[in-house]
């Protein structure tokens, strides 16, 4: 309990995102461009959770996430919270809700697909079955595994 309250508490002002499965921290970090911020970013890995699994967490110092940014976090770690951090305390804790649909951050799998040579962004619909995210793309209309769209 002690530690889980410490390392919440350890920035003074800003963002931690906390509950992030083991191992998914650093795909989160590099896919949502986190360190663009220019601000401290503190990633910590498999630590020790109360809900009892290993947990990935990032604390971004003062820097403070919209809700559709927090959001899309919700594509790798639905069940993540986003907890904003003002001089050392926890004063809103947000649960994450998926966002109906995720455009630029990702590419499309297809290497047929149409986005790839047109100038258009990225666009996926999304759906999500227990903890798996599915993106169904918007111009090829085929449907991909997270996994595949993160290694696009
Ligand atoms: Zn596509």
């Amino acid at each position: 309990m002690d530690t889980q309250k410490l390392s919440v508490e350890a920035i003074k002002n800003g963002t931690v995102i906390d509950h992030i499965p083991a191992g998914l921290g650093l795909a989160i970090l590099r896919q949502f461009k986190l360190l663009q911020y220019g601000s401290a970013v503190t990633v910590g890995f498999h630590l020790p959770s109360k809900r009892g699994k290993r947990k990935d967490i990032i604390k971004i110092d003062g820097v403070h996430l919209d809700d559709d940014a927090a959001n899309r976090l919700a594509v790798f770690a639905p069940n993540a919270t986003v907890n904003d951090i003002d001089n050392f305390a926890v004063v809103n804790k947000r649960t994450l809700r998926l966002p109906e649909s995720i455009s630029e951050v990702f590419r499309c799998p297809n290497s047929n697909c149409a986005s790839h040579s047109e100038p258009v962004k990225s666009f996926f619909s999304l759906r999500s079955i227990g903890e798996q995210t599915k993106f169904k793309c918007r111009y090829c209309e085929k449907t991909f595994g997270r996994d595949a769209v993160i290694e696009a």
